[in-house]
């Protein structure tokens, strides 16, 4: 049945309009680590400390060493679409940022009880935001930002009852950060969780010996390193680099996949379709192959602009980038070493 009375053509309140585009951001707590860890990383930080009281539900917080926001820039850091990353169709097209749209923080906020805590470089005292009263007063701490995210989906309880239990939440925020240290082994991260240290992963040099090695042996673990080898192959306007496992180390499940391109952790089927057919012919079965790999590309030949989580990407001729990968990984696994598993690390 039509409705019965057609109501008039409204603009929506601000406060709904931000908390229908969090849905599309904050679909849970690790959606939120994602964003803040990015901005972090986008912020110049060399070590990001989370801190999450049960599952990230009623605290996350995200500690950064990086360039911070100045006072006077503090509350435009909370409105949608206001960015310092890009400032032009152009600055979109060749984006090396992770973030690129000013939404996350406002997106949170209307979702949340949101706190801002930074001092710019240069700044003699650090500043904090309420996002939700406005307030803004001196507080103390060393050059960085600390966001303090509370209380997520309060005022939305229709999405609060689709968070797993806080165990479930903590694998997946724990999940979040690991893409980020497999992206960036010279970034030294921590998780916390109710006081407790969950994970740790120091800063590797990258001068001096493969920093990317050490990083996948402290996050995966030191058999990855031994049963994988490493990659770099460029063709065109593409380099893929990174590790993948000999045949040997393949999973039941697809979880040891992780890939990148520009920096970015991405899930894209052109790239899992082309790591996979590198396999067909030494991997049978519904084994999944493990791999870190890592695409560099022209950034005028991807687009990034796909999806709001910005975890889709369309590459601009998806071709060049499938040979290319199935390239690098055929080649490596012919390798002589890919069928001994020799450790690298002393
Ligand atoms: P985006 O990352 O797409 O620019 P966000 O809403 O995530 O949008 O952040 C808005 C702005 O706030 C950023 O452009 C940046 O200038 C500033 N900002 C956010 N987090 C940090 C941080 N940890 N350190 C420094 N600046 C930050
Ligand atoms: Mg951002």
């Amino acid at each position: 049945t039509p409705p019965a009375v057609r109501r008039p053509i409204r603009d929506l309140p601000d406060e709904l309009v931000s908390q229908i585009a969090a849905g599309e951001v904050v679909e849970r707590p690790a959606s939120v680590v994602r964003e803040l860890v990015d901005n972090a990383l986008d912020a110049g930080a060399a070590q990001v400390t989370v801190r999450l009281l049960a599952g990230g539900v009623r605290l996350i917080s995200v500690e950064d060493d990086g360039d911070g926001i100045a006072r006077e820039e503090l509350p435009l850091a909370l409105r949608r679409h206001a960015t310092s990353k890009i400032a032009s169709l152009a600055d979109l097209e060749s984006v090396a940022t992770m973030g690129f749209r000013g939404e996350a923080l406002a997106a949170i906020a209307s979702v949340s009880e949101m706190s801002l805590l930074s001092r710019s470089e240069g700044q003699a005292s650090a500043f904090l935001l309420d996002a939700r009263s406005g307030e803004l007063r001196p507080a103390a701490r060393g050059t960085g930002t600390t966001v303090e995210v509370k209380e997520l989906f309060f005022s939305t309880p229709a999405r609060r009852k689709f968070l797993k239990t806080d165990a479930t939440e903590l694998a997946h925020c724990v999940e979040s950060v690991r893409r980020h240290a497999l992206a960036r082994p010279d970034v030294g991260f921590a998780i916390w969780h109710e006081g407790r240290l969950v994970e740790q992963w120091r800063a590797q040099p990258l001068a001096g010996g493969d920093a990317l090695a050490r990083r996948l042996a402290d996050v995966l673990g030191e058999e990855f390193i031994a049963q994988s080898v490493p990659l770099r192959h460029s063709a065109g306007p593409v380099t893929v680099t990174g590790r993948v496992g000999i045949p040997d180390a393949a999973r039941a499940r697809a979880d040891w996949q992780f890939c990148y391109v520009n920096g970015r952790y991405v899930r894209d089927r052109v790239l899992t379709h082309a790591a996979r057919s590198a396999y067909e012919d030494v991997l049978h079965g519904q084994r999944q192959p493990v791999y870190a790999l890592y695409v560099d590309i022209d950034p005028a030949r991807v687009d990034v602009n796909v999806h709001p989580t910005k975890i889709e990407v369309r590459f601009r001729d998806s071709r060049e980038v499938h040979q290319a990968v199935r390239h690098a990984v055929e080649n490596a696994l012919a390798a002589p070493r890919a069928g001994a598993g020799v450790p690298l690390l002393p």
